[in-house]
């Protein structure tokens, strides 16, 4: 049950009309959800009408105040983060410990933390941990698979690239890599090793990469179209 309130020409403010047995008179509520009109159960509709009327400017008011706050709360989105692929909200909370909480049911991570100012710190510690354990689980068992020996192995804080190696055969990570889904994270560590037998973006070694991950296009874009949103809040 709703009544319309025209404002202007073309706007009009939709009120919800809310009966209730313990409302003993007409009342106004505004918030994020809209106006509700609070009403006894045997109210008079054109008293309400002319009530709803005579707050025309108070409605008004409110409407634009909480439409431009529920607008603000919609930029306030990025709090999600992304980990082996999904997406997932995030929760700072302070504790004296810390610690780092998963809810797949409920797709939020809670990052316990001891100084609220440095979350993004204690974030990008908890992607580097992730990421190190992925690259440690799963590069010897791709890297003998394809028979390529590697030096050393670095998780860093890079800002433009996923992966990098050296000549010397040192390959390095990105710490958001655990960020993407586990075969993207597998086709960016054959793309490195892979790069210790063909050191250049040439013919051979895309041939290369194309052996080793068949569908190695379709994790090359899967990168390229969320490594604007893959960051540290
Ligand atoms: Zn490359």
């Amino acid at each position: 049950m709703s009544l319309s309130l025209v404002v202007t020409e073309n706007t009009t403010i939709r009120i919800d009309i809310c009966p209730n047995k313990r409302t003993k008179r007409l009342r106004l509520v505004s918030g994020m959800n809209g106006v509700q009109a609070m009403v006894p159960l045997n109210y008079n509709a054109k008293e309400l009408e002319s009530f709803v009327a005579s707050k025309r400017d108070w409605i008004l008011k409110t409407s634009q105040y909480y439409g431009k706050l529920k607008e603000r709360c919609r930029w306030l989105e990025p709090y999600t983060i992304y980990f082996l692929g999904g997406r997932y909200r995030f929760h700072v909370v302070k504790d004296r410990q810390p610690s780092t909480m998963i809810s797949d049911a409920l797709k939020l991570i809670t990052f316990h933390v001891t100084d609220m100012r440095r979350y993004k710190q204690h974030m990008r510690e908890w992607y580097k941990q992730q990421t190190s354990r992925i690259i440690a689980d799963r590069l010897p068992v791709l890297a003998s698979r394809f028979n390529v020996n590697y030096n050393k192995v670095s998780i860093k804080n890079q800002k433009s690239r996923w992966a990098s190696c050296s000549k010397k055969g040192n390959l390095h990570f990105n710490l958001l890599l655990s960020a993407a889904p586990p075969n993207v994270i597998d086709y960016v560590m054959i793309h490195e090793l892979m790069h210790l037998i063909e050191f250049d973006h040439s013919h051979q070694f895309w041939q290369l990469v194309k052996e080793a991950d068949p569908d190695y296009k379709k994790h090359r874009e899967w990168l390229a179209n969320y490594s604007l949103v893959i960051r540290v809040a």
